[in-house]
C-alpha cells in the first residue's frame, strides 16, 4: 500500500489551504472529504444566510475572494470551493469519512470504513459543523414542543404563528432572531452572559485580542472558544424589524425546561412551542482519540498548528483558526510544519 507524505482529513477552507501549500512545497498528500461534493461546512449553511450575512469570507490563497454579494452562502461558496479544486488540481477524494487515525510504529493509518490510508503526517481540517454543542438543561426530555439546534435551522417560515425560545448569545442568534421574531408569535431570547454589543463598525484589533485570547487557550491545552462568536454582536437593516418588535430584549437563562415551556429564574413559565438551540459547535476532532491528543485540560494542546503529543499531527481550523482567514494562514503553517516533520525524518534517517 502506497505510504503518503500527508493525508488531509476534511476539504473546507481549511483543509484546500492546507492542500494549496503542501502541493506548492511538492509533498505527496491526498485530501480525505466527508461530503458528497465541494463547499466544507459553507454547503449546509441555512438557505437565507446570504453573502451579505456573513462576517466576509476570506479569499482561499492565490484567488480572489468569492463575490454575488446577495446570492446564497450555500451555493455561492460551494462553487467557489469547486472551481478551486479544479483549477488547483488538489486530490481530494469524495465521499470519504475518516471515523478513527491509529498509530502504526512511525506512521499513521487514517480508516474510513474498510478503507486505509498510510501515511507520515496528518493535517485534521474537520471543523466543527457536525459536532452541534446542546447544553443539558433539567427538564429538557419532558418538554412537548420542538427542539432543534442551528445546525438544522428550516427557515423563518417553519416559525410562523409559533412561541419561539431562541438559545444563545452569539451572531446565529441574533441573526435567526432577525428572521423568526417577525413571523413568529412571540419569541425570547435567552443567553447565559450579558450580550456584548459593538457600537461601531467591526474593530480589526477587537478581532486579534480575540484570535489571541483562544491562541493563548490552545497554547495551554485547555478546550477553545469560538474565534467568530467572541468579536461583538451587531444589529443590521435586515434586524431591524425584530429589533422593533423587541425580539433583542436579552432575558437570563432559563432555570428549567418544563412539558410546555421554560421557567425563568423569577419562577415564571414562559410557554413555547419551539426552543431553539443556537449555541455553537465543538471541534470535530473524534476520530483522533486513539491518538491520544488532548491534555489533561480537555482540549487539544498546539504549538502553532502542531499537537505538542504528537508532532507529526497538524490542526487546522481548530481553535484560533476556526475562521476563514484564520484557516488560511494555518493551511500554511500546517504545510511548512508537515515540511518540517519529513525533513527532520529525513535526516535521522542519513
Ligand atoms: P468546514 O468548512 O466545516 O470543513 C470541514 C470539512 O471536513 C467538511 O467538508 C466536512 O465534510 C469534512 N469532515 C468533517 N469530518 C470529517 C471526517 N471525519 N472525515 C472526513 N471529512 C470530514 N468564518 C468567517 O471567516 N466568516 C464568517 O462569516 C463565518 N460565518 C460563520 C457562520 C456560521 C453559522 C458558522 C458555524 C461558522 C462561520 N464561520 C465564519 C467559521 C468558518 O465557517 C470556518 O471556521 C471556516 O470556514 C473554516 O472551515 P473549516 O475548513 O475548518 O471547516
Amino acid at each position: 500500500m502506497e505510504t503518503y507524505d500527508a493525508v488531509v482529513i476534511g476539504a473546507g477552507q481549511a483543509g484546500l489551504s492546507a492542500s494549496y501549500h503542501l502541493q506548492r512545497r511538492g509533498i505527496p498528500h491526498v485530501v480525505l472529504d466527508a461530503d458528497e461534493s465541494p463547499g466544507g461546512a459553507w454547503r449546509h449553511r441555512w438557505d437565507s444566510l446570504t453573502m451579505d450575512d456573513v462576517h466576509g469570507i476570506a479569499a482561499l490563497p492565490d484567488a480572489d475572494a468569492p463575490g454575488t454579494p446577495d446570492g446564497r452562502a450555500n451555493q455561492v461558496v460551494p462553487a467557489y470551493f469547486s472551481d478551486y479544486e479544479r483549477a488547483h488540481d488538489l486530490p481530494v477524494l469524495r465521499p470519504v469519512r475518516v471515523d478513527r487515525v491509529e498509530e502504526r510504529g512511525d506512521l499513521l493509518v487514517v480508516h474510513a470504513g474498510d478503507r486505509s490510508w498510510t501515511t507520515r503526517t496528518l493535517v485534521n481540517a474537520t471543523g466543527t459543523w457536525t459536532q452541534p454543542h446542546l447544553p443539558y438543561y433539567p427538564g429538557a426530555a419532558d418538554f412537548r414542543g420542538e427542539q432543534l439546534h442551528t445546525v438544522s435551522y428550516p427557515g423563518p417560515e417553519h416559525f410562523a404563528g409559533k412561541r419561539v425560545v431562541v438559545v444563545g448569545g452569539g451572531a446565529s442568534a441574533v441573526q435567526l432572531l432577525g428572521e423568526i421574531a417577525p413571523v413568529a408569535a412571540d419569541t425570547l431570547w435567552v443567553t447565559r452572559r450579558e450580550p456584548v454589543w459593538r457600537t461601531d463598525d467591526f474593530n480589526p484589533d477587537a478581532g486579534r485580542a480575540a484570535v489571541a485570547l483562544v491562541e493563548e487557550r490552545v497554547r495551554r491545552g485547555l478546550p477553545p472558544a469560538s474565534v467568530v462568536s467572541v468579536t461583538g454582536l451587531a444589529l443590521r437593516e435586515q434586524e431591524r424589524a425584530a429589533s422593533l418588535l423587541g425580539a433583542y430584549e436579552r432575558h437570563p437563562m432559563f432555570s428549567r425546561i418544563e412539558p410546555d415551556g421554560v421557567r425563568l429564574p423569577d419562577g415564571e413559565v414562559w410557554p413555547a412551542d419551539v426552543i431553539l438551540w443556537a449555541t455553537g459547535f465543538r471541534p470535530a476532532v473524534n476520530h483522533l482519540a486513539p491518538l491520544h491528543l488532548r491534555s489533561e485540560h480537555g482540549g487539544i494542546q498546539l504549538d502553532g498548528t502542531t499537537a505538542v503529543a504528537d508532532p507529526r499531527v497538524q490542526l487546522v481550523g481548530y481553535g484560533p483558526s476556526a475562521s476563514t482567514i484564520g484557516a488560511n494562514r494555518a493551511g500554511r503553517v500546517a504545510a511548512r510544519g508537515v515540511a518540517a516533520w519529513l525533513a527532520r525524518r529525513d535526516t535521522e534517517d542519513v
